[in-house]
């Protein structure tokens, strides 16, 4: 399976396809990184509050892979959201990734309640961790329309992507077109839904067994083909090379507007609203 990549406003480039390591325990991480690297993924998003970055560094070690031809993304703690610590945080991430940059570095949560005259100037330390070379590409993660204005109104600089909850039961429209519209790409997490209700959804069923597929196989093209960046999490060899096998069948006009039409709203959240997440851990 080939992946495509996808361009981004820094003109570097971004394989759309990943795995994603949230919830996988520290102890299972390199075995489940080093599975998804055998079945040939070639991008990992893991984040400073998984906890996990060890595992993903362990397993990238032992697979021997050139360092360009694997994309690594790390995110900021919400503990350390401020600008005199984004940088020893970063260095901390690095020395569990056994890496000297990331590909990409993200604010992984505004929180707006807690940092909101402060995350502006956590992304202008980000700009600077960029320059030093400490990530190749910055960006943010569940920022809100007006999250993103105030970033880019105060320093001049447009993240590269936002990663953001989209499934088809949540399409965050709202968000996702705010971020295109500042010529960021859209990194969707939870394409599954965290394996939610979507998948046993009668209407992606039948969109499935049309093309001879699986619902979450669907879930995933649907989101390829509007262009964003998917990561699904799983630890099972099956649904690994399951996940990764979307890029050999496509889904008609019609098919898409039957998933589109399936959007909730707010209800369809799987996780928090970012305008009202104010979680810091101890750590
Ligand atoms: P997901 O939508 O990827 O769902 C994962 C779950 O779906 C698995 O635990 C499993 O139960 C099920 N599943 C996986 N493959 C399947 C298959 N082929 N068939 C049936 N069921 C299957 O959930 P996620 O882990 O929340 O999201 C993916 C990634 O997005 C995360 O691992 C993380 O990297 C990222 N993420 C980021 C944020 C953020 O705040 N930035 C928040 C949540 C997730």
């Amino acid at each position: 399976m080939t992946v495509p990549t996808i361009k981004l406003n820094d003109g570097t480039s971004i394989p759309q396809f990943g795995l994603g390591v949230w919830q996988v325990p520290e102890d299972e991480t390199e075995q489940v990184v080093s599975q998804a690297l055998e079945v040939g993924y070639r991008h990992i998003d893991t984040a400073q509050m998984y906890q996990n970055e060890a595992g993903v560094g362990a397993a990238l070690k032992t697979a021997g892979l050139a360092r360009e031809d694997v994309y690594v993304t790390t995110k900021l703690n919400n503990s350390q959201h401020d600008p005199a610590k984004a940088k020893a945080s970063l260095e901390r991430s690095l020395l569990l990734l056994g890496l000297d940059h990331v590909d990409l570095f993200l604010i992984h949560w505004p929180l707006p309640t807690q940092y909101d005259g402060t995350y502006a100037k956590t992304w202008e330390a980000l700009v600077g961790l960029r320059e030093a070379g400490l990530t190749t590409s910055i960006g943010v993660s569940n920022f809100q329309p007006d999250h993103l204005d105030k970033i880019v109104a105060e320093t001049g600089v447009a993240p590269a992507v936002n990663q953001i909850e989209v499934h088809p039961y949540f399409a965050n429209e709202a968000a996702r077109s705010a971020t295109l519209a500042h010529g960021a790409k859209v990194e969707s997490w939870s394409p599954l839904g965290q394996g939610g209700g979507e998948l046993t959804d009668a209407v992606v069923a039948e969109i499935a067994s049309a093309h001879g597929k699986s619902p979450a196989q669907v879930l995933l093209r649907w989101q390829i083909d509007r262009g964003d960046i998917v990561f699904p999490k799983s630890v099972r060899r099956e649904r690994l090379e399951e996940n990764l096998a979307i890029f050999d069948f496509e889904l008609s006009a019609e098919q898409v507007a039957a998933l589109a039409a399936l959007d909730k709203g707010e209800s369809g959240r799987s996780g928090p609203n970012p305008d009202t997440f104010d979680w810091i851990p101890s750590f």
